[in-house]
């Protein structure tokens, strides 16, 4: 098997060895196994963060494919979007409708902190239960130990050069309706945030038969490419960008958020965009995704396309774009 089967942009070499796995033991297991023996061994969920090397991965490739619910209790290997669907099913005022349409697992969500329309993954945790790989022990973390900070996590800090984080989760519990900070990107019923993820190709390809069916090259890719960038008030003052330049409020009141996609856009980088002879494409529909239209592209085609883009906008307005994927 090669790792671009099991990722969303369709990039990833050879796999050693592939085990799904049906139980906690086994997870457990396999990790304690790999890391005893010095073994890289990477968790995948949807694959949809991903962005593996096109060398033979030399070691373990595990995914969760238990599928237990009890009562809030979710398994890590479920799909996000399946377990939003069945709590807003029972419970249509929660605002974990933002995070209708986002590809990938529970487990993935917890690690990047996936979120859309002003709500986090983290936002909605009451506590996650995780294989501690250091201590060799099943523990619970509360929020406060995970630190969710824009798609960031104490679990996704811990990655640096293994292919997996420290902890790895088991299961999350979920508090449908927490208290929130008032949600400054509105409030969008489901409906609208799939319809207008359906319109920009960013809708989860295991969301509905109908989206999944049709043929749509700017799925490939592993979401939006860059996060959008916050800088000081004052910096973004001395940028005098146009009035209609999107921009939105931070917790601290000292830093706006800037969109990455208008950045690009207007840095002169059109939707479509590929750099000669690649094969690597931006999507059609927004300058944020970074494609494999035709899954024959390579990690080096989309680096090169990466920065290019980075230096691009860093030309044109001083700001560095951070890839939001991660880079295996
Ligand atoms: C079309 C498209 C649209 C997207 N839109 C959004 C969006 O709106 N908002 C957003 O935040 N993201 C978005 N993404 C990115 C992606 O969907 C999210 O980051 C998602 O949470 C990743 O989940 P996954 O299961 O695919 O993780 P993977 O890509 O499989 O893995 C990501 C990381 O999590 C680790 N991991 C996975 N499971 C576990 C586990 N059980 N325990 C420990 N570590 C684990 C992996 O080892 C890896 O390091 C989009 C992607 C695509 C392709």
């Amino acid at each position: 098997m090669q790792l671009k089967e099991l990722t969303t942009i369709h990039i990833g070499g050879e796999i050693d060895k592939f085990v799904e796995c049906h139980s906690e033991e086994e997870i457990i297991n396999s990790f304690k196994f790999a890391d005893q023996n010095n073994l890289p061994i990477l968790i995948i969920g949807e694959g949809s963060n991903l962005i593996p090397n096109d060398d033979e991965f030399k070691g373990f490739v595990i995914k969760d494919i238990r599928n237990d619910i009890v009562n809030n209790t979710y398994s890590a290997g479920i799909l996000l979007e399946n377990i939003v669907k069945q709590i807003i099913d029972s419970n249509p005022n929660s605002e974990i409708r933002a995070l209708s349409g986002i590809p990938g697992t529970i487990g993935g969500a917890v690690v990047q902190n996936a979120g859309a329309y002003g709500r986090e993954f983290c936002d909605f945790l009451e506590y996650t239960r995780v294989y501690d790989r250091k201590t060799k022990k099943i523990i619970y973390l509360t929020n406060q130990n995970i630190e969710p900070g824009y798609r960031s996590t104490t679990l996704k800090n811990s990655i640096q050069n293994q292919p997996s984080p420290r902890w790895i989760v088991l299961d999350v519990t979920i508090n449908p309706n927490p208290i929130l900070k008032e949600n400054t990107r509105g409030n969008h019923t489901r409906e609208e945030i799939l319809f207008s993820r359906s319109e920009k190709g960013t809708l989860s390809p295991n969301n509905d038969k109908g989206q999944a069916n049709k043929i749509d090259n700017d799925r490939f890719s592993a979401g939006s490419f860059f996060k959008n960038p916050i800088i000081s008030r004052e910096k973004f003052a001395k940028m005098n960008l146009p009035e209609n330049a999107p921009k939105y409020d931070v917790e601290n009141p000292e830093r706006i958020k800037l969109s990455a996609a208008w950045l690009i856009e207007n840095s002169g980088i059109p939707k479509g965009f590929s750099l000669p002879e690649s094969n690597i494409a931006l999507s059609s529909k927004h300058t944020l995704a970074i494609t494999n239209p035709n899954q024959i592209g390579t990690r080096l085609e989309v680096e090169e396309l990466a920065k290019y883009i980075q230096e691009t906008v860093l030309k044109k307005y001083q700001i560095e774009l951070s890839p939001e994927p991660i880079f295996l």
